[in-house]
């Protein structure tokens, strides 16, 4: 056993100081990335937002609504098993298990990205899958997650990924950190991973634990290039759930209420990480998207940023002693 004693932060304990800016409007902030992907050599351009592959939020109606703006869908994994043809055109990342690699790799060309998603991405067959995918499909641009740590997010690059997902259990519906007690603070998971990936010229995505467009706005400031969101998508329109006394239910993927859904078997091994909440309806997704839009042109013009790529070298983040205080829906 050993411990490690320095900070490792959250959202929650930064805040971004303000400096001088010659920017006059939020309107002059150019908020579209372009990259150009390690291996596949893929250049994509869009603002670099993804609704993340939950069954309420990867819907085909979230993906319409984002692609007015450019932003990405991960679309449930059941639509790869069941209905591969539900989720067409541009921005769409496809993501599965280990076993849907064939899945993947016969259909790869129907998505912009294609992946291996899997709570635990420190297993070898996890590198295993990643070094096949590129084998098979060497022009695809290939996003491999979860990971936390620097040391992993080198060797999955190493091994075929373009594009690292970060995060373990910040989830707004995850249970990891109290069923386990794994995890590792996310802003400071972001920077290092962000920091071990774009030394190799590839890039990651700060996947989980935003809470509204402030704590957006720091992830990309950390050094994420691309950031995923779940709970600040759910309770719209655009959802797959009904509305009930004015709230939609919204469940992670390892929840009871996904397991029961999808068949999955439960076996001993095979815990509930995740929960099922009750949010409020929003109405339609467009309004939050808006939101999340000028929350983030506020803050470049905050810190001087006249692009969004320009955000985290402008940013200097402050600690704060805020304690946890993000009480998402209701149980
Ligand atoms: P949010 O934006 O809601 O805070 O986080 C979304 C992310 O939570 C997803 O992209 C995924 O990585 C993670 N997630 C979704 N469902 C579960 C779950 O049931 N258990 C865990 N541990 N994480 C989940």
């Amino acid at each position: 056993m050993r411990i490690e004693d320095d900070i490792k932060l959250d959202y929650s304990d930064v805040l971004i100081r303000p400096k001088r800016s010659t920017l006059t409007s939020r309107y002059d902030v150019d908020m579209t990335r372009t990259y150009k992907f390690v291996h596949s050599e893929k250049e994509w351009t869009g603002m670099p937002i993804m609704a993340a592959n939950m069954d309420t939020v990867g819907t085909p109606d979230m993906h319409k609504a984002l692609s007015e703006y450019d932003m990405i869908t991960c679309p449930a994994r059941h639509y790869l098993k069941n209905d591969v043809t539900a989720f067409r055109g541009k921005n769409i990342c496809m993501m599965g298990g280990i076993d849907d690699v064939p899945a993947i790799i016969t259909h790869n060309t129907k998505w912009d990205f294609i992946g291996i998603d899997v709570a635990n991405g420190y297993t070898i067959s996890v590198i295993d899958a990643v070094k096949s995918l590129r084998h098979h499909v060497s022009d695809a641009t290939i996003v491999v997650g979860n990971v936390v740590t620097a040391d992993m997010t080198q060797e999955l690059i190493l091994a075929g990924a373009d594009i690292i997902k970060v995060g373990v259990g910040p989830g707004s519906v995850c249970t990891t950190r109290l069923k386990t007690g794994i995890g590792y603070p996310q802003l400071s998971a972001v920077m290092e991973c962000a920091d071990a990936a774009h030394g190799l010229n590839a890039h990651i995505i700060a996947d989980g634990g935003c809470t509204n467009s402030g704590d957006i706005v720091k992830a990309f400031a950390a050094g994420a290039d691309f950031v995923m969101i779940g709970g600040i998508l759910a309770g719209h329109d655009e959802c797959d759930g009904v509305i009930k006394n004015g709230m939609m239910e919204f469940y992670g993927m390892a929840s009871e209420s996904a397991m029961s859904r999808h068949n999955v078997p439960h076996r001993e091994y095979r815990g509930v990480e995740g929960k099922t909440v009750k949010v409020p309806y929003k109405g339609p997704v467009k309004n939050t998207l808006i939101d999340i839009l000028s929350g983030i042109r506020s803050a470049c013009t905050y810190v001087g940023a006249k692009r969004l790529k320009s955000l985290s070298k402008c940013a200097t983040f402050v600690r704060v002693n805020n304690t946890h205080n993000t009480i998402f829906g209701e149980e």
